[in-house]
């Protein structure tokens, strides 16, 4: 099936490791171009080289997305690049445990910052130049918006609020056929996972505990999977698919776990 992404423009966050790797990746497999923002100049320069050596198009920029003037500047270098934008990938985040009893009014906020202002703010000035593509936005978020997790309400208060902004977003922007959709996982292994995982008493365990109660083949999501059903999305073979939160997880967050 040919996606029609050739030469298509599309911003990446955090799309040098992980989920985001896998998605700079596959667009850039099927003739689009990745620009890839993350705040570690030499892990977007690796994942830039990699493409490129592959025959794929990609630009790093390297950018703290919690900071307002980074995400300002990756919308303004990938137009100063190439003229336009076709999407935007909001995919940056990481679990950063900031709980309603462990952590404080001033952490929680700055984890609002990491994990949710970036997603609005790079949609935001990313705007004009969507609406002139009639572009598209795929937000990754996660499964703590509908299960929780405990002791990470910050990040859990922003994958939610993501969930609501991609109603709301497809609504704003339906008069200008500007699509939204949301990818949800919930257990990829990721650089991010594999940290987390570490940080636990008995990792190995942990991870077997985790992987059996996964309903579809007791197995994790690869980014591979994530990314098919992201770059499915971007494409204009979704093109009358908007507002939706899809799902990719194995049938984690809404199979009964307690029967498969
Ligand atoms: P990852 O392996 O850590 O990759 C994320 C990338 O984004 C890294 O390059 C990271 O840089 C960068 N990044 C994160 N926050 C940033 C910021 N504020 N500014 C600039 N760069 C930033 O993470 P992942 O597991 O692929 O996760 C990707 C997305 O999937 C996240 O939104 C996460 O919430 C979501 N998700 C993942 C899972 C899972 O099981 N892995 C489950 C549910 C949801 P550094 O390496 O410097 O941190």
């Amino acid at each position: 099936m040919d996606l029609g992404l050739r030469d298509k423009v599309v911003i990446v966050t955090g799309g040098a490791k992980g989920i985001g790797e896998a998605i700079s990746k596959l667009l850039t497999a099927e003739g689009g171009i990745a620009v890839i923002a993350g705040r570690n100049a030499a892990d977007n320069e690796k994942a830039v080289a990699e493409i490129v050596a592959a025959g794929g198009k990609a630009l790093a920029v390297t950018a703290e997305l919690g900071n307002v003037e980074d995400c300002k500047k990756v919308i303004v270098e990938t137009v100063a690049k190439y003229g336009r934008i076709d999407g935007l990938v909001n995919n940056a985040g990481a679990n950063d445990g900031v709980g309603l009893e462990s952590g404080n009014p001033e952490k929680f906020m700055q984890s609002l910052q990491n994990n949710l202002s970036h997603y609005y703010n790079l949609a935001h000035y990313a705007l004009p130049y969507l609406k002139e593509s009639k572009g598209n936005i795929v937000n990754i978020g996660s499964k703590v918006a509908t299960t929780g997790q405990g002791n990470t309400s910050g990040y859990a208060a922003s994958k939610g609020a993501i969930n609501a902004l991609t109603r709301e977003w497809a609504v704003e922007m339906l008069p200008f056929s500007v699509r939204i959709n949301t990818v949800i996982p919930a257990e990829v292994w990721t650089p991010l996972y594999e940290t987390w995982i570490n940080s636990l008493p008995d990792p190995t365990e942990k991870l077997a505990s985790i992987t059996s109660k996964i309903p579809f083949e007791k197995r994790m999501t690869t980014s591979e999977e994530i990314a098919n059903t992201t770059v499915f999305l971007l494409s204009s073979r979704s093109s009358h698919t908007t507002g939706q939160i899809l799902y990719v997880d194995g049938g984690y967050t809404h199979l009964d776990r307690s029967i498969s």
